[in-house]
């Protein structure tokens, strides 16, 4: 192969696949592999199982000798399916990258843009309205188009968890595949045809938020916050058990959440917290010692670190002393910014088409093809 004809192979293959580094947080020291006519670096091998020996990776066959890899890349002519112990299969594209790192195995997989978009819809979406799934289809293949052009990852462009989108398995059938293909290959572009910086979340509570208000990054100044309300006022997410929520927490574990985050010890009795602003950017903490500033995302981090992540679902919320209780309560699920999937599921009972809602979340970007934005021409290549 010429060195021109490689170059176009690389740049085609990398144009219709992602990297996603998945199964981390289940941090896997060995995964039984199922997947037909497999190499592993380019050399034909059967593969029954990938284990963590001595530091480095193992790819055993069924029966046989296993060989040993510091990083290798395995390559199947079928999708690749994993099992952890006790775990149901997981199904991956046709190419993985395998590493030890800190003692467990680190997989990186090459799935196609298509595939990565309808495996994250159903892993994300519980929705049966075609315009719905068709809205997250696009919001979610854009995420994707974003991260390849700007990888989330030292190794990877994306991984699994909600850090950037979950995915849990490849889907072959079903509704979230019909919506990929219905919708193949859109993405929300800005003016410049650039990719746009996209997000979603379980409910907004009634209106969205400005990334910026989060984020800080002039990239992002055009993801605007909009209402998120019928013609009657009443929020399109009003239905969901997270539009609206209320937790009960001791002040003591909301104090020791504080003097972790900000560093000063704060007095448990006196503690009182306020936000500044309607959507929870920012929040007053107050005790006996005096009061310290903080963003409602590094509120809601420190909280959900100390307690658990479902405590505070959103940074707009109000607190209010019962005793030695604190009792919050706050609207919406998640950080408020972009597409609001409970919103959108009642936009489209209610008739909406995929584009209306997209123009409702997104009314600074428009729909085009990926293969036409300006970055389809200089992707970096999938690892
Ligand atoms: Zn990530
Ligand atoms: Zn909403």
């Amino acid at each position: 192969m010429s060195a021109l004809v490689l170059l176009g192979f690389i740049a085609a293959k990398a144009a219709t696949d992602v990297s996603v580094v998945v199964l981390s947080r289940h941090r896997p020291t060995e995964l039984a592999v199922r997947a037909s006519a497999c190499t592993v670096d380019e050399r034909r091998t059967d593969v029954a199982s990938i284990r963590v020996h001595d530091g480095a990776v193992q790819f055993c066959p069924s029966t046989g000798a296993c060989t040993t890899h510091g990083t290798a890349r395995l390559s199947c002519a079928s999708d690749i399916s994993l099992t952890m112990p006790g775990e149901a299969a997981r199904r991956y594209g046709r190419a993985l990258n395998v590493r030890v790192d800190k003692g467990v195995l680190r997989v990186v997989a090459n799935v196609s843009l298509e595939s990565y978009t309808s495996a994250v819809v159903a892993s994300e979406l519980y929705a049966t309205e075609n315009a719905a799934l068709d809205a997250v289809s696009v919001v979610v293949r854009t995420y994707a188009a974003h991260a390849r052009a700007r990888p989330r990852h030292d190794d990877a462009m994306l991984c699994d968890l909600t850090h950037c989108q979950v995915m849990k398995t490849v889907a072959t059938t079903g509704a979230s595949v019909d919506a990929a293909a219905r919708t193949r290959g859109q993405v929300l572009v800005q003016r410049d045809k650039t990719v746009a910086p996209v997000f979603h979340h379980a409910a907004c509570g009634g209106h969205t938020i400005a990334a910026t208000a989060l984020w800080p990054d002039r990239a992002l100044r055009d993801v605007i916050g909009v209402p998120d309300r019928d013609a009657k006022g009443r929020a399109f997410c009003a239905a969901s058990p997270h539009a609206t929520w209320v937790s009960e927490v001791d002040d003591v574990a909301v104090a020791r959440a504080l003097s972790r985050a900000l560093d000063r010890p704060f007095d448990a009795p006196s503690l009182a917290l306020e936000p500044k602003d309607d959507d929870g950017i920012r929040f007053v903490a107050r005790d006996a010692h005096g009061e310290t500033e903080i963003s409602g995302l590094a509120l809601t981090r420190a909280i959900g670190r100390e307690l658990t992540w479902s405590v505070v679902k959103s940074q707009r919320f109000v607190v209010e002393r019962a005793g030695r209780k604190l009792r919050i309560k706050g609207t919406g699920f998640g950080h408020r910014v972009g597409l609001c999937q409970e919103g959108t599921r009642a936009r489209a009972r209610a008739g909406a088409s995929a584009s209306a809602i997209l123009r409702a979340y997104f009314p600074k970007f428009t729909v085009a093809s990926v293969d036409d934005t300006s970055e389809s021409g200089r992707l970096p290549r999938s690892p």
